[in-house]
């Protein structure tokens, strides 16, 4: 080296970067104090009937002074800090209580489906975690699904394999979210304890213009048919990509064409009368 050391490497936009990071991190502590976060309400609906098969549960944080801030940006810093602990408890629990509600006023058919960040799983017992918050709000296992990304199946032990197992012993679904992503094997699929592909949005965006990604689709598509795997695309916006989708004979999507994310009072809106009629 010429000496300098590290602070050859040093940019004016690291030290902001680490008053962001910290800053970020007060906030969320006080924000799940006073309750500034919410959920919105993703459908994801069959490619056949458009009937909603779950509804994504995604975090919201609408800061009092600087207005929304994506999860992309907080998940993260949320992650690094185990806030995430603490965070994903009460996304849980809230998951578990919106469903609960719309189950009984007659949303049988839905499930939601609640992302699982890779922390949560090394820190808790898992098992123990998710059925305690099914008693607490009488949601039944069969309408539960759990996310969990490509690349924390990847680096999962032993132990949480079997617990996810466990969980899906008692009716849970369990999907593998952002495939294609994390450089996991299709061979491994067959091992892993899922019932439900969500194919990145990457796929969907990038299928029409590259016929690489095209082929990936449709081998995941046929893959998920042979070993009774349901598969998601996620990221479809316009009818072009959907009759694609459809074509390759992947069972559900998710995306803009559809719905955006929307807060469980619109949910309760525009779906519950539907179906009750
Ligand atoms: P994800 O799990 O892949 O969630 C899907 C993301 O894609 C959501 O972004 C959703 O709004 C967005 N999306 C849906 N349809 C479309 C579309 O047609 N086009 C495009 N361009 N985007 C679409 P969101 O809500 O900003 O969340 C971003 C990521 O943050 C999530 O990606 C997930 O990794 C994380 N996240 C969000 N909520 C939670 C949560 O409650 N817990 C945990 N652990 N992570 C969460
Ligand atoms: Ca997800
Ligand atoms: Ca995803
Ligand atoms: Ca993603």
């Amino acid at each position: 080296t010429d000496g300098r050391g590290i602070f050859k490497v040093y940019s004016p936009d690291m030290g902001k970067k680490i008053r962001r990071y910290h800053y970020l991190l007060d906030e969320m502590r006080l924000a799940i104090a006073s309750e500034n976060f919410h959920l919105s309400f993703q459908p994801i609906v069959d490619v056949d009937d458009c009937a909603i098969d779950y509804f994504e549960a995604l975090v919201r944080w609408e800061h009092p002074k600087e207005g929304l801030i994506s999860p992309e940006e907080f998940i993260p810093i949320a992650e690094e800090s185990n806030i995430i602990l603490e965070l994903g408890d009460w996304i849980m629990l809230e998951s578990c209580r919106q469903m609960s509600a719309w189950y009984n006023a007659g949303m049988r058919k839905v499930k939601i489906s609640v992302n699982i960040s890779g922390v949560q799983l090394k820190h808790c017992n898992i098992y123990d975690w998710v059925m305690d918050k099914l008693s607490k709000t009488g949601l039944p296992a069969h309408a539960l699904m759990l996310e969990i990304t490509e690349s924390t199946f990847i680096e999962a032990s032993n132990k949480i394999i079997q617990t996810l197992e466990q969980l899906r012993a008692e009716g849970i679904t369990i999907a593998i979210d952002d495939f294609g992503t994390g450089f996991s094997s299709l061979s491994t699929l067959a091992d892993l304890p899922i019932d439900v592909i969500k194919l990145d949005r990457l796929f969907v965006s990038q299928a029409k213009d590259n016929a690489k990604y095209h082929k990936i689709m449709h081998s995941v598509s046929e893959l998920g048919a042979k070993l009774g795997l349901k598969v998601v695309a996620e990221g479809v916006e316009d009818v072009k990509q959907f009759e694609l989708v459809k074509s390759m004979g992947i069972n559900s999507i998710q995306g803009y064409l559809i719905s955006h994310p929307e807060s469980s009072l619109n949910v309760g809106h525009k779906v519950l009368q539907d179906n009750l009629n």
